[in-house]
């Protein structure tokens, strides 16, 4: 039984340094790179960002994929990965707290009037402008999983009201908790800024199409930190245009990168982040270790994905 590190991560972390932290952690582990491969039939478990269409022909003895990350979408929906393959994906601290604070960043950024104080500075000019009021404000936030409970938790905390939405009933303390697509439209229909940190699958993409942003409050902030293809791109346009909602903040688009024609880059109602919201890993390679341990002892994983489910 063999462990495949190949993540293609080269410009962040390089599969021999992750192989080599997994030795580390688990001294006589068999961790491979595809340097160091040699029998492919040996590889059981395969480390991973994302998983091309070739790649479990290459590995036929693959039992167990782990995604280096959250999004399992390209391994989900892999045409070639058999069926008694197993999916795992990490959920450490690290990613949650950064994409919390990147929404906090980028609600406050709005609340505090930052775009308007800077640009009076740019003319030397003392204009004051009132901060918009943090009780007055209703923040929306979709998904209530790893990342989202811990984001509606954070903006409660700082004193925004909060409504969350998921696929199950969910209760957060001071949180008010919705469920199913069909309140989708009544929750975006109070937000003044709606978070979304949704998984990829086929109920959830393309869920913004015009009907969907047309429930939107005027003047209201959608960000976005999930996955692009939530969004219906040119909808998106359309509905800034019309100003509602009135801005946009994307770490995720439906192309990444996103191409340089995209209409996205230069509309005034729209921040562009380049899938940076999550950046750091934290300890989540001790769970790739501990995955490793647990497959081959034949006990329960950690964070297992239900493949029916897509997530
Ligand atoms: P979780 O699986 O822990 O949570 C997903 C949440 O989404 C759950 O609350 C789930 O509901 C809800 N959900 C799923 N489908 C639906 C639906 N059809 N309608 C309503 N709610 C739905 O995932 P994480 O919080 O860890 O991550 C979420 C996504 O964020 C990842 O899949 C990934 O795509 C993205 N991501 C982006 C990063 C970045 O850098 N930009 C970094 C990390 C993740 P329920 O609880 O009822 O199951």
């Amino acid at each position: 039984m063999a462990l495949l590190i190949e993540t293609g991560l080269s410009d962040w972390i390089s599969d021999d340094e992750i192989a080599k932290t997994i030795r580390e952690m688990q001294p006589g582990a068999d961790v491979r790179t595809p340097e160091t491969i040699g029998d492919a039939s040996e590889i059981t478990m395969v480390a991973v960002v994302g998983l091309d269409n070739d790649h479990p022909k290459r590995l036929p003895n693959l039992q167990l994929v782990q995604k280096l990350g959250a999004g399992v979408e390209t391994i989900v929906g892999n045409p070639n990965l058999p069926d008694h393959v197993r999916i795992a994906r990490l959920k450490p601290d690290a990613p949650a707290q950064g994409i919390a604070e990147w929404f906090v960043a980028f609600i406050l950024h709005h609340q505090r009037n930052m775009p308007f104080h800077e640009a009076a500075q740019r003319k030397a000019e003392w204009l004051p402008k009132a901060p918009i009021f943090t009780p007055d404000t209703v923040v929306g936030v979709l998904g209530l999983g790893h990342i989202g409970a811990r984001s509606a938790t954070m903006l409660r905390a700082i004193g925004f009201q909060v409504m969350g939405w998921s696929r199950s009933p969910k209760e957060i303390d001071g949180v008010t908790c919705l469920h199913g697509e069909d309140s989708l439209p009544t929750l975006l229909g109070q937000c003044d800024h709606v978070c979304a940190i949704l998984p990829s699958t086929p109920q959830t993409i393309g869920l913004f199409d015009a009907q969907m942003l047309a429930a939107m409050k005027p003047g209201s902030q959608l960000l976005n930190a999930g996955r692009g293809d939530l969004i219906n791109e040119s909808a998106l346009v359309d509905a800034l245009d019309r100003g509602a909602p009135g801005h946009a903040v994307l770490d995720v688009t439906s192309k990444e990168p996103l191409p340089s024609d995209s209409p996205l880059w230069s509309h005034p109602g729209v921040t562009i982040t380049p899938h940076v919201s999550g950046w750091h890993l934290g300890e989540a390679l001790a769970d790739v270790a501990e995955n490793f341990q647990r497959l081959t002892a034949g006990t329960p994983l950690l964070h297992e994905v239900d493949r029916t489910r897509g997530y």
